[in-house]
């Protein structure tokens, strides 16, 4: 695994053509998600993974502060993941004034995840477009624990820069809490009580299937999570996937791979001891 830490020399080693590249954005403090990513990856050519805790998406600073960083464990697991280049850029260099540019997600970015967390996607799909940008990949694979996320770099970049955005599906460990750098920050008993998210999406999903009532879904999932007193909500939404495209915007098919996409979710966030959780499901859809 070449590591890569400059501007300068990412752009070197990518500039001869965009063959075969294929690219994994993280944050690190690896975890069973990240490494779903880059098994995809390793099915589609040379893997470009991307170490980077972007200060830009982060609209609090104490969880910017708090963010769990391993870094020598991280470059270890890429290295056994069979990563060919790591690109772990200084913020000074990546964020260059003179170089980036700003992209705007627009008003579906500013809803749901984006109207608790202003500015999250502005500051994602800068980075994300500054990473196209230098690798200039074929291929990108993201999560879709972050499902707004992959919808709205999809939607933005996708075409701009030619890549072929690849969905992963959220990882999670045994009792159902989706894998996130943030669970390192909770105690066992913790971790023990998130359960309570993929239990609650899990039955909003069932009531949908059995009454094909959509009214009712949010409320069902709103009494499952009160059962744990210690998981404070801050959202529950039940919306479809197309409330994130504007009129005359093409559907995300292409990006799921399934004709005639009517998506419906529901989407959790909250705190439990203090940290911030996310989770979502598709509840008509046995593919995702
Ligand atoms: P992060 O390091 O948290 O910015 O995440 C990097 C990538 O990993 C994003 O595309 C996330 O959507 C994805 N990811 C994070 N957690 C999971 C998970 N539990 N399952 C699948 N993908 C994930």
């Amino acid at each position: 695994m070449i590591i890569v830490e400059s501007v300068e020399e990412i752009k070197k080693i990518c500039k001869a053509s965009n063959d075969g590249r294929v690219i994994v954005p993280t944050m690190g403090a690896l975890h069973e998600g990240h490494i779903a990513l880059l098994n995809k990856a390793r099915e589609f050519g040379n893997v470009f993974a991307t170490l980077f805790i972007n200060p830009l998406q982060f609209n609090n600073l104490n969880d910017f502060d708090a963010y769990p960083q391993t870094i020598e464990k991280d470059i270890d697991i890429f290295d056994q993941n069979e990563v060919d280049v790591l690109f772990m850029p200084s913020t000074e260099d990546i964020l260059d004034q003179k170089q980036i540019q700003a992209i705007d997600a627009g008003p579906t970015g500013d809803i749901w995840e984006g109207s608790f967390r202003p500015g999250h996607f502005n500051g994602v799909l800068t980075i994300v477009n500054r990473l196209f940008e230098l690798i200039r990949p074929s291929k990108a694979i993201f999560g879709l624990k972050d499902i707004q996320q992959i919808c709205l770099i999809y939607k933005e970049l996708s075409s701009v820069h030619n890549v072929q955005i690849l969905p992963v599906m959220t990882q999670r460990n045994s009792s159902g809490l989706a894998y996130s750098s943030r669970n390192s920050l909770m105690t066992e008993d913790g971790k023990r009580k998130a359960s309570i998210i993929f239990k609650a999406l899990k039955s909003g999903k069932e009531y949908w299937r059995t009454n094909r009532n959509l009214e009712n879904v949010k409320g069902k999932v709103i009494e499952l999570l009160n059962t744990e007193p210690d998981f404070e909500i801050q959202y529950v939404e039940n919306e479809p996937l197309s409330n994130l495209m504007r009129p005359g915007e093409k559907d995300f098919s292409d990006l799921f791979g399934e004709p005639n996409l009517n998506y419906q979710l529901i989407m959790i966030a909250g705190y439990i001891e203090g940290i911030r959780l996310i989770d979502n499901i598709i509840i008509n859809s046995d593919k995702y």
